[in-house]
């Protein structure tokens, strides 16, 4: 029999009503099989429908049931045609766009009609305008409701009404059966567990909305502080683990290491030297290293990377170096035959292009020890592909991998012991994040750039002037310089974005015949990505036009201009990188946000950090000031969880109670660790953030 206490919690979903099988599957899939599961699933945010607001009163970016009277609609036309209606109460008027729409809705806003609204509001060309309002015509009165509306992050098929649905059904089994308040031990909670939980499903209707969006709520913070504890033990356990294992001896080689940086053009900078330094002394311990090499995007991790191959290399064991992306998967790739063959070290490519019969060769290679040293995509990782006697580990831009997709290494460990991992990434993780985020990791900075840089030169350029920005790409490039064009559309789709990139390149060969313009995106098969890269770089391609593959880590020394359309789409840490790829020669670069207009508050203010700083830790405080902690973690491409309560850094003033609470449970009450982690952190999948 089951304790008493825990019953309700632990009851499966599938004994609530309207949970069939094919649901329970579907929630299943996403981590969710228990009554607490659903507890313990928040709402991301809340709308505000309690009250009607006087178009006057409208605040930016906020959401607001507006209720007043149409008095214009009009179809404006151009490339994409939209639908502009004009909406009047008694404080002001305020225009609302609609790029989808039928003919047959245009009729509907007859002058006149009362219509009820609800949307977030934003400057607009001519005063407030909304951007696909929810509205309801004929019906001053809709959208009320008496209490905050939560919206629970979902997956596609789940509604909003079905978490609703759930989350009552959750919420009634709570009032005779609460979670156990799992804190209890250590720390008598100010809030009440039960009551903290309700609270954020069922916000009262009398709740202090500003403070709830500010999440400065005590059940907010009551959650929170758990949900960090939670995260904070989970990678204290996964630290622990890794630490308790063995791993391969590999000592420092100086001859080898000097014969290595007497072939290369330049001195490392002190910061490398450093930083290499530290590597080193993991390296010659016999428990796997975890290393996290933070640097900006040209500081040089590449050669830091390369000098720890060689040191392993060199003590007669195996390397993996994994990239995100094909594309920088195969820079590397070069970068490290051109200076490691020489040396007479065998370089193997495994990436999930490579199939077939190449495949099984390279598979062999590695198996039996002749590739000393394999680059490639997470191919490398995956089922099939066993090495021989991998010793180190090193994972490029890490932001980009999830933390399990890092455990699965894991299971790559030979004979040989567990391998050391060195984690590069160019994104740096400002010190409230790394804490809570990468607290499993030693932590290096190269904080220097290789000498005779010049720093970027940024400005924010109204799409408007496209023209002018084009003849200017034209004389830069008759000049003898190279220009990047990039691409970026919302979507993560790589089909949209290849066309957006298809339609540039063509317009901009008609207004530019002289130039020579390459193009890349995702859909080019690694050997055409590689083509036009080989071209860019020795100059054939003057222009080349872009998706973001582009983004991480792609190093073309000449390019000295780019062009980054709708900037205002990505967020500033990405900018940055994107950004990065120029200004890595000496010549002065320079690079434009073309945005598009109208720029939000935020926007300007976002897009303005960039034109302020080359510095990449200070954008990534300010991108996490403006953003928040998922964004910045780019759990939307990793799908690595994000948290469910905590904010940051607005929660950043209990980060020190965390470490605090989290150590006395080690130490007094390890039992409860488990619970807490399986509690927080699971197998869960990440929901999309709606
Ligand atoms: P990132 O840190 O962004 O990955 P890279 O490793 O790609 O930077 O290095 C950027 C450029 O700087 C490369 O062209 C590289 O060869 C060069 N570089 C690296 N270290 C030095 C150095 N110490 N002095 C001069 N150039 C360097
Ligand atoms: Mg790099």
């Amino acid at each position: 029999m089951r304790d008493k206490t825990k019953l309700g919690a632990l009851t499966p979903l599938s004994s609530l009503k309207g949970v069939g099988p094919k649901l329970y599957d579907r929630l299943s899939a996403f981590g969710l099989t228990t009554v607490e599961d659903v507890l313990f699933h928040f709402p991301l945010r809340y709308q505000d429908r309690t009250r009607v607001t006087p178009i006057s009163s409208l605040k930016e970016g906020l959401d607001a049931v507006v209720h007043g009277e149409v008095r214009l609609a009009s179809v404006v036309p151009g490339r994409r045609p939209s639908l502009v209606v004009k909406v009047a109460d008694t404080s002001g008027l305020l225009t609302l766009r609609f790029f989808h729409f039928r003919r047959a809705q245009v009729n509907q806003f007859k002058p006149g009609t009362p219509i009820a609204l609800f949307g977030q509001a934003r400057p607009g060309r001519q005063g407030g305008e909304m951007i696909h309002p929810e509205y309801r015509l004929g019906d001053g009165q809709g959208f009320l409701e008496n209490a905050l509306t939560p919206i629970y992050p979902t997956a596609e098929g789940l509604g909003q009404g079905l978490w609703r649905k759930l989350t009552d059904q959750a919420l009634q089994i709570l009032t005779n059966n609460p979670p156990a308040d799992l804190l209890a031990p250590v720390q008598a909670s100010s809030q009440n567990l039960s009551d903290a939980i309700r609270y954020l499903h069922r916000p009262p209707p009398d709740a202090p909305v500003d403070q709830i969006r500010e999440w400065q709520h005590p059940a907010q913070q009551r959650l929170s502080l758990e949900e960090l504890i939670a995260h904070h033990l989970s990678l204290q356990a996964l630290r622990d683990k890794e630490r308790a294992l063995n791993a391969p001896l590999i000592e420092s080689n100086p001859r080898l290491c000097n014969d290595f940086l007497s072939t290369l053009p330049f001195k490392p900078t002190q910061a490398q030297q450093r930083v290499i330094g530290e590597i080193m002394g993991d390296l010659s311990q016999q428990t796997p290293m975890l290393r996290l090499v933070q640097g900006d995007v040209g500081s040089g991790k590449t050669l830091v990377a390369a000098m720890s191959a060689v040191a392993a290399i060199a003590s007669g064991y195996q390397v993996a170096m994994m990239a995100p992306t094909e594309l920088l998967a195969e820079q590397h790739l070069r970068n490290f035959r051109g200076w490691l063959e020489p040396l007479g070290v065998k370089v193997a490519w495994l990436s999930g292009k490579v199939r077939g019969q190449a495949r099984a060769n390279t598979i062999d290679t590695i198996a039996n020890g002749t590739a000393q040293l394999v680059v490639g995509t997470h191919a490398l990782f995956q089922e099939g592909v066993i090495f021989n006697n991998l010793s180190l580990v090193i994972i490029d831009e890490q932001h980009r991998f999830g933390v399990h997709q890092r455990l699965a290494l894991t299971e790559k460990a030979s004979s040989a012991g567990y391998p050391h991992q060195l984690v590069l990434t160019a994104t740096p993780i400002p010190r409230t994040l790394s804490m809570v985020a990468y607290a499993d990791l030693d932590n290096s900075v190269i904080d220097e750039l290789p000498p005779g840089r010049t720093p970027v030169k940024t400005s924010l350029v109204d799409s408007d002037r496209r023209q002018d920005v084009i003849r200017r790409v034209g004389l830069a490039c008759r000049e003898g310089r190279q220009a990047y064009w990039v691409c970026t559309l919302i979507e993560e789709s790589d089909n949209l974005n290849a066309q957006a990139a298809e339609a540039t390149a063509e317009l901009l060969a008609s207004e530019l015949p002289d130039v020579n313009i390459g193009l890349i995106h995702g859909r080019l098969s690694s050997q055409e990505k590689e083509e036009v890269m080989i071209r860019f770089a020795n100059g054939e391609v003057s222009l080349l036009v872009a998706t973001t593959v582009i983004e991480v880590g792609v190093d073309v020394p000449n390019a000295s201009l780019m062009i980054i359309e709708n900037p205002e789409r990505l967020g500033l840490a990405q900018l940055h990188q994107l950004r990065g790829r120029v200004g890595r020669g000496s010549t002065e670069s320079f690079c434009v946000l073309l945005y598009q207009q109208p720029l939000s508050a935020i926007g300007r203010e976002r897009l303005s950090v960039l034109r302020e700083s080359n510095d990449g830790f200070f954008i990534a405080e300010e991108d996490l000031r403006l953003r928040g902690a998922g964004e910045l973690l780019g759990t939307r491409q990793t799908g690595a969880a994000t948290f469910r309560v905590a904010q940051l850094p607005e929660h950043e003033f209990l980060l020190d109670e965390v470490q605090e609470i989290a150590g006395k449970l080690l130490d007094q009450h390890p039992e409860v660790c488990d619970a807490l982690i399986d509690r927080w952190t699971g197998e869960r999948q990440a929901f999309a953030r709606v």
